[in-house]
């Protein structure tokens, strides 16, 4: 049986690498995220020939409620089931609480956090009757810890962990399992777009924050690969991890061990 996915925020970063480990192991996908639509439909298309099943593109935006229940009604129509969930889309801003931009403190809690309770709330019930579910949410190392200037991004990825721990009590009896993922820093455009920022807001240059300010919060000091963490969501989705639930994982090269 071809198991179906959707990914939130899967055309760029982190989302668009589980969308292609998803894709070697066959997985029917609906993809998901902003961009170019040329080029969208370049990497559907490209993923479409990896699969051995079929991958679909919806271009829900994360702070719309009613586009979020579309995305999960029309792949469980298409597809016939949401097997897993990977609530990944995500945006980042830095800078001090009291200067912090109100527009980008709703956009960030709408979509790092509440966009997750949306997708679960619609694709929940179906999981439960079929007794099967795997939910990936992907928090952070600031879901576990903060660091200063991101108010919004370490409240919506503590949030995304408590609503982790809920629905997995929720589900547990249901074959549904539910796990944050916490990554620490990886190279992704996210990430590239936040150094200038932070370079700003603490009066350093752009090397000084890769070198003093990211990898000074991961003990390994390399940054977190893409790879690793889409293996982690493709092992979370099998049999052998139906034990793992309510879990908040770490990837993060020793980071919350601190
Ligand atoms: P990215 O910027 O490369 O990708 C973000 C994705 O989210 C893109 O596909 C984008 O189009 C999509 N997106 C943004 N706003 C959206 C909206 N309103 N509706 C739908 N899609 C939207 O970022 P990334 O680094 O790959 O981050 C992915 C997730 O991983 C985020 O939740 C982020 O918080 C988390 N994370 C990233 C890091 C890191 O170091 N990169 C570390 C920990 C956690």
């Amino acid at each position: 049986m071809t198991r179906t996915a959707i990914i939130t925020g899967s055309t760029s970063g982190i989302g668009l690498g589980i969308a292609e480990a998803f894709a070697a192991e066959g997985f029917n996908i609906m993809l998901n995220g902003f961009g170019d639509a040329a080029e969208i439909e370049e990497t559907r298309a490209r993923l479409d020939k990896k699969s051995a099943g079929e991958v679909g593109y919806h271009g829900a935006d994360m702070t719309k409620p009613e586009e979020i229940e579309h995305l999960v009604l029309q792949t469980q129509e298409r597809f016939g089931a949401v097997d897993i969930l990977v609530n990944n889309a995500g945006i980042q801003f830095v800078g001090p609480v009291e200067d912090f931009p109100l527009e980008k403190w709703d956009a960030i809690i709408a979509i790092n956090m509440s966009s997750a309770f949306h997708t679960i709330r619609a694709a929940l019930p179906a999981m439960k009757e079929r007794g099967f579910g795997r939910i990936i949410n992907i928090a952070s190392a600031h879901g576990l810890v903060a660091s200063p200037f991101k108010s919004a991004y370490v409240t919506a990825k503590h949030g995304v962990v408590g609503l982790t721990k809920t629905v997995a009590l929720e589900a547990a009896e249901h074959g549904v399992t539910v796990n944050a993922v916490c990554p620490g820093y990886v190279l992704t455009p996210l990430v590239e777009s936040q150094i200038p920022d932070t370079a700003k807001a603490r009066g350093i240059t752009e090397e000084e924050v890769k070198r003093d300010v990211l990898l000074a919060a991961q003990p390994t000091k390399q940054f977190v690969t893409v790879e690793q963490l889409s293996a982690l969501c493709v092992f979370l989705s099998t049999e052998a991890a139906a034990s793992i639930t309510g879990a908040s994982l770490p990837v993060d090269g020793g980071w919350v061990a601190q």
